[in-house]
């Protein structure tokens, strides 16, 4: 019994106590503890603040937590879940903030109380059994989406093929492996809904422990029976004689193959295919060079002085971690990122919180929930334009003007001592521009460092032994290091996928992808691509939750050709170009689309082809099943096997 109560004590000391509450009212059915005073404020970019809670208000749910999860684990049994109008309030609870009514469908798919997962197919029906029999699909990729698309087939029962170009799962977390690379959405909603994981080890997971999850899941799903490996996709042509995609492949002993399939899911990624800077003389350098997504483990940076050219999301992982150990290193920087306080991005996930998240009923439901409401939609509107706004261009409205007042103080006070380094770190756009990155405070540290030395001149060219800056001051380099991005607007590519009419989707696209929720494009039939066009998000989630709307999407697909016996389904021009229009004028009006600011985000035709400009519970509502309207559901033209 000492035991126990020591335990509980050290678990609920570090509680969530939102989340805890939220794990009372659970066990003892008593709603009535929902009162005014035990509803947490909403804190901004809160990164576990307890919200204003008042000391005694923190010391009862401390004590009821107790004698609840006391009685819970000696045996007493959970009474009858809440009501549906309960959990609504606890939502509200949870949040400290009135949720609005749209919301609540979402987010009681995403909490899953009731232990369902709800977006697992059911293909049960004798005519869906049959169906998923005959049906073949290929899905190229074995990362986070592609794994999560066999999982789903699978438990649809549709027969599947996973290839991938590399030699095991993990997509982009096999292939980053660069110091200090790792996740930088909290864990506990950076991973499948129905795959919570009670032991990540930190709060924001590095890049082993990820590869391990996603590994682990390709195993316990039973995956890797279906995955070639090392098996590349060269080019995929839609047969519309036979109303089946061929795709040929390159094995790993350099044969070519041609694999047959009746649906094509695109899984790639968009973040894969490096992007050298085109600079002058880059191929000229003697020494060692490489991209940070194709780090050399084999050039050892001891003592070496290290060229950085690039200061996005990788470098300012990786730029901390090798400081310490080169002799001097040179950081380029075009543009400054916008980094925003997160101080628990380094830190354990104390084990008290790993009990809970484990043995409180609902503890780790409430937990992610509150994640998700404060890193999700709770931050759109401090991104999104005020019309006529005519406040300063470093903002695009007074939420976001309010957002870059609080991201500047936090820098300043990290280079307070420093003002030259203030003028270079502090961007001159507005938040949300760019993609934000977590803080804790090493990139600053790592860039005050003396053998560290941020250069914002530009860069005029590379020569055989460094780098010369625009003032033509000559840096020398042993080693290059390009934190420079990838092809991200190139979707698809380097694959060649030919559709109806012999048409070449690059061709079709012509620099600037678009499809109908990301996934789906004209003339392409039975084609889905996950995390395709206007499917990436800047500060409103994670992409594992694109991708699990997306997938349950295109099973949704599956279906209706199951259901009405069609060979192929293809969305209608109007569908697609109505959507591509109003996702356009909504991402003129979101930070990322101020014409102040040049991303990735946006194409060479300076469209923003990556982000979703809405909320995200209007993902999840669009994705929740395909409206048949939406499409040309073809007869068959070839018999099923
Ligand atoms: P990135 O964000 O595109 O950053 C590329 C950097 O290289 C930028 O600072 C860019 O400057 C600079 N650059 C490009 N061309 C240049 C040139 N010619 N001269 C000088 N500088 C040049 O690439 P990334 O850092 O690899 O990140 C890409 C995306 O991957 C991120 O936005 C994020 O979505 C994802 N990512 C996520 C994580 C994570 O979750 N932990 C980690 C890494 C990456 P400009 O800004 O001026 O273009």
């Amino acid at each position: 019994m000492t035991d126990l109560s020591s335990q509980l004590d050290t678990a609920i000391a570090e509680a969530h106590l939102p989340a805890l509450l939220m794990s009372i009212v659970h066990m003892t059915g008593d709603a009535s503890l929902l009162t005014p005073e035990r509803r947490p404020e909403y804190v901004f970019l809160a990164d576990g603040k307890l919200g204003g809670y008042s000391p005694e208000v923190q010391a009862d749910i401390r004590a009821r937590a107790k004698v609840a999860l006391t009685a819970y684990l000696n045996g007493t049994p959970l009474p009858p879940p809440p009501s549906p109008e309960t959990v609504r309030r606890m939502m509200d609870w949870t949040a400290g903030a009135d949720i609005p009514a749209n919301y609540a469908g979402f987010l009681t798919d995403e909490l899953q109380l009731t232990g369902v997962d709800t977006k697992a197919p059911d293909w049960s029906a004798p005519v869906l059994k049959a169906a998923a029999k005959r049906m073949k699909v290929l899905v190229i990729g074995a990362g986070m989406s592609g794994l999560l698309t066999g999982i789903r087939l699978k438990q649809a029962g549709v027969d599947f093929t996973i290839v991938d170009k590399n030699a095991d799962a993990g997509g982009t977390w096999f292939e980053n492996v660069y110091p200090g690379c790792r996740v930088d959405n909290p864990n506990h909603m950076y991973s499948y809904s129905f795959e919570p994981n009670h032991d990540f080890p930190q709060f924001y997971s590095t890049q082993p422990v990820l590869l391990d999850y996603f590994q682990r899941i390709a195993e316990k799903h039973k995956l890797r029976e279906h995955i070639r490996f090392e098996t590349t996709v060269e080019e995929a042509v839609f047969d519309e004689a036979k109303g089946v995609w061929r795709v040929t492949v390159k094995t790993a002993d350099g044969g070519r193959e041609v694999l047959q399939a009746d649906a094509v899911v695109a899984a790639v990624g968009q973040l894969n295919q490096p992007r050298y800077p085109d600079i002058e003389g880059l191929e000229t350098f003697d020494g060692p060079s490489f991209h940070s997504a194709r780090w050399r483990k084999d050039v050892d940076l001891t003592g070496k002085t290290v060229a950085v050219i690039g200061t996005g999301a990788s470098a300012f992982q990786f730029v901390p971690e090798i400081a310490p150990k080169v002799a001097h290193l040179d950081v380029y920087q075009r543009t400054p990122p916008w980094p925003l306080p997160g101080p628990t991005y380094h830190d354990d996930v104390p084990e008290g919180k790993k009990w809970l998240l484990e043995h409180a009923p609902f503890y780790g439901k409430w937990y992610r929930f509150w994640l998700y409401w404060m890193m999700t939609d709770g931050l759109y509107e401090s991104v999104k334009a005020d019309a006529g706004w005519n406040g300063p261009v470093n903002a695009v409205g007074q939420a976001n003007a309010e957002l870059r007042d609080m991201a500047v103080a936090a820098l300043q006070a990290q280079v307070a001592d420093r003002p030259d380094l203030a003028a270079k770190v502090i961007p001159n756009y507005p938040v949300g521009g760019k993609r934000a990155l977590v803080d804790n405070g090493v990139w600053i540290k790592a860039l005050k460092r003396d053998n560290v030395e941020l250069h914002t001149t530009g860069i005029a060219r590379i020569t055989p032994t460094g780098v010369v800056t625009k003032d033509e001051v000559e840096h020398s380099a042993d080693v290059i290091i390009y934190g420079t991005g990838f092809h991200a607007s190139r979707f698809l590519w380097p694959m060649k996928i030919v559709g109806r009419g012999g048409v070449d989707l690059q061709t079709a696209w012509n620099g600037d992808a678009r499809a109908y929720l990301g996934m789906t494009a004209p003339g392409f039939p039975n084609l889905f691509i996950l995390y395709g066009p206007n499917t990436n998000i800047v500060v409103n989630g994670s992409i594992i939750f694109f991708s699990e709307c997306s997938v349950r999407y295109v099973i949704g697909a599956l279906k209706l050709l199951a259901e009405t016996g069609a060979q192929t389904l293809e969305v209608k021009k109007q569908v697609h170009d109505d959507f591509n229009a109003k996702v356009d004028a909504a991402n003129a009006l979101m930070a990322w689309g101020s014409p102040n600011v040049n991303s990735w985000y946006k194409n060479a035709a300076g469209r923003v082809s990556q982000n979703w400009p809405f909320p995200i519970v209007e993902y999840w509502n669009a994705t929740v099943a395909p409206n048949p309207d939406d499409f040309i559901i073809g007869a068959r033209v070839t018999e099923p096997a």
